[in-house]
Formats: C-alpha cells, structure tokens, sequence
C-alpha cells in the first residue's frame, strides 16, 4: 500500500484545534481510498520560540524537508508580536517559506450555496462562484533590490526573470487544466515594463496548454470584476504584490475566513494551510471553524499527494456536510444552533465514511 509522510505543524492559537481534524481526515482518506498516512508534529511559531528559542526550529527544518507534504495550522502570538527576528512567530512562516522554495501560493475560493447570506456581496452576485487565485509568492516587489529608506525619500525595486513567471504561470495553466480550463492573468502591462514581460511570457507558455483559454486583465479592472462579476473568473494568475492585494478581497465572497484553504508549492514538498490566522480571539475554546484546515489537507491530497480521488471525497463531504445545515459559531445565523471545532470534524469525516459504503470500488 502506499504510505505518505506528512509533517505536520500545529502552530500558535487555534492551529492546533483545527490541525487535529485535518489529520483526522486525512487517515480516514487513507482509510477509505486505500493508501496509508504516516504523521509527525512539529513545532513552529510561538510553540517553536517555547520548544527552542526559534519560531522554525531546527528539528522542524530537518522534518519538513524529508516530509511528502506539510500540513500547518497557524502561527501567532500576541505576546511575541514585537519580539526579535526569528522570535516573532511570522517569521518562522516566512522562513519556511523561503526554505521549501515555494512560488506558487493557490488560494481557491468558492462559495458555498447556503452560505450566500455570509458575505457582504448580493447572494445573487455570488452564483457559481469558484474561483483560484494563483499568485506568485517569492519574486517582486516584496524582495526586489536596491530597497530601502532615508528620512525624505525610500525605494523599492519591482524585478521579475522569464523564468519566474515561467514557473509559477505553468502552475496556473495545470491547475486550470483540473478546473474548468480558463485563466486569467492579471497585471499593469499598460504602465509597468515588468508587466509587459509577465504579459508576453505568459502568452508564449500558454501555447503550450491549447486546451485552457486565456485571457489579460489590467489589476484595477480585475479588483472590479471580482465584487461585480465573480463567477467569471476560473483560475486568476497574478505576482506577488497584486495577488496579495486580490486574494484577500476574494476571502471577503466565501463569507468567512474560517473557510478558507491554501497551498504553496515550489521545488520541496507543498506547504498546506489555512488561510486565517492564529485567532487568539477563540483559542482554547473549541469553537474554531476547522472547515478551512480540512479543505487545505483537501489540497494537500491533490495537489501534494496526488490522491485526487480521496481530495474530491472530502471536498464533497465538506459540501455534503453544509448542505445539511452544520454550522460553526462563525457561519451560524441568529437563531441557528452552532457545533463546535471537533463535532464539524465528526460530521465531515461520517460523510467520508459513508462513502466506503456507498462506492467500494473507490479502493484501490
Ligand atoms: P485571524 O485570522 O487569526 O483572525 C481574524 C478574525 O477571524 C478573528 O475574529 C478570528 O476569531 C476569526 N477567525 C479566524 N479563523 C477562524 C476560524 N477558523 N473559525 C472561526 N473564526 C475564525 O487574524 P488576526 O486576528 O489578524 O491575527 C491573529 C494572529 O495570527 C496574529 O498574530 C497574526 O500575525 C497571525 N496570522 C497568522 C497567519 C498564518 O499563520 N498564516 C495569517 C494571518 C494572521
């Protein structure tokens, strides 16, 4: 049978919480579709600065790179939020990150029929939503040189290569390719060089995929088009600095960030995770909304394991599992009663479950 290694990082707050039902999922997957999941925990953030002085220990640097995948909770800690260097609990995201080398950051976001009433958007205007945000994560403005500051002047440099926006556009057009074959760059080739570039490499690779259509949009037209006309979107490729920008206004259409999963993947195993935070708010409390951290290891099975079988299940129990009215504190209505952390696991791994029954020829 095969068998899968993943690292697993609880992290700060709620991480660990809606961790342990990811984990959860992923064995029954196994379970159901016939492959086996091996799991070690390790330290990150705030829990790495009280293990060993340092918010990515060495322990966890070794374990991740071995891993087969990365599953993460979240990092955080008010406590620490000003401490130094690789004492703030950040800076052991950014520098796993950095050490997984990965550029492609996936942040898929549909939204769920009953849960239209969630989100600031008409229900109307979020029919058929489902879109994925593929932005580029380690080039750009956030890294490019010279940068810096005098008290009356300050500079930062926007650079990107052919062949980073090579890579991270072939991510984009695969993942279209799984979805409904249609991706939409975003970039500012009207006013910026750089955008220019990223416009023509994108167009040359494209070639290459003659099953996915392709289309351009200027940033400011596309933040438009995602509040008035979301659902035409399929696969939104853009860099780093507008893809931050545009993920985060995409998270305002599911209608909570409880929901919400991610991946990054690059040249070492994939790192999983939730989109939201540490959430200090709720730590501690059982109420957290473990749906985004299950939908990561969704990911995790699909794009990091490529068990997509066992990542479609429990993409389908997690809608099944909604469907029938299981809310968390976060998506309940007035009135509605709201399950914890641990009961929304249970009713998404029975509907996994159930699916043994219902098709055995799902094993394999
Ligand atoms: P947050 O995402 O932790 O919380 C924002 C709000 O959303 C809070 O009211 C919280 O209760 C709610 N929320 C978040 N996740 C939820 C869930 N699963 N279920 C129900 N409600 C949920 O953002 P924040 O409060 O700005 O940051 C808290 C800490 O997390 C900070 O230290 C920040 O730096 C860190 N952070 C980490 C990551 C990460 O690990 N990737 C991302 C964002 C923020």
């Amino acid at each position: 049978m095969t068998r899968h290694t993943i690292a697993v990082l609880p992290g700060d707050g709620i991480g660990p919480e809606v961790t342990a039902e990811a984990v959860r999922v992923l064995r029954v997957a196994g379970e159901v579709f016939g492959f086996d999941i091996d799991t070690e925990s390790y330290a990150v953030g705030a829990a790495g600065v009280a293990e060993a002085g340092d918010s990515l220990p060495e322990r966890t640097r070794d374990g991740v790179v071995a891993a087969d995948a990365i599953l993460m909770g979240a990092v955080g800690d008010p406590a620490l939020a000003d401490a130094p260097g690789r004492r703030r609990p950040e800076a052991g995201l950014l520098a796993l990150r950095k050490l997984l080398g990965a550029y492609a950051n996936l942040r898929p976001v549909a939204v769920h029929p009953a849960l239209r009433h969630a989100s600031p958007l008409r229900p109307e205007a979020l029919a058929g939503v489902d879109l994925l945000i593929v932005r580029e994560l380690t080039g750009g403005l956030y890294y490019g040189e010279p940068r810096g500051r005098t008290a009356t002047e300050a500079v930062n440099t926007l650079r990107y290569s052919v062949a980073e926006i090579e890579r991270v556009t072939r991510v984009a057009f695969e993942a279209a390719r799984r979805r409904r074959s249609a991706v939409t760059s975003v970039d500012k080739a009207n006013v910026l060089e750089v955008s220019q570039l990223w416009r023509e490499t994108v167009t040359r690779v494209a070639r290459d995929y003659p099953d996915v259509r392709l289309d351009h949009l200027y940033v400011d037209f596309a933040a438009m088009r995602l509040v008035a006309n979301p659902a035409m979107v399929d696969v939104l490729l853009t860099e780093n600095l507008f893809g931050d920008i545009l993920s985060d206004e995409a998270a305002v259409l599911a209608g909570s960030l409880g929901l919400l999963p991610s991946a990054s993947l690059g040249d070492g195993p994939g790192l999983f995770e939730p989109v939201h935070g540490s959430a200090p708010d709720i730590a501690g409390r059982g109420v957290a909304n473990p749906i985004g951290a299950i939908a990561s290891a969704a990911m995790l099975l699909r794009y990091g394991l490529k068990e997509e079988a066992a990542a479609a299940a429990v993409d389908d129990a997690i809608g099944a599992t909604l469907d029938d009215g299981v809310r968390t504190a976060d998506l309940a209505r007035s009135g509605e009663r709201a399950v914890g952390t641990r009961e929304m696991g249970d009713a998404i791994v029975s509907r996994i479950r159930a699916l043994r029954g219902a098709q055995p020829a799902l094993t394999r």
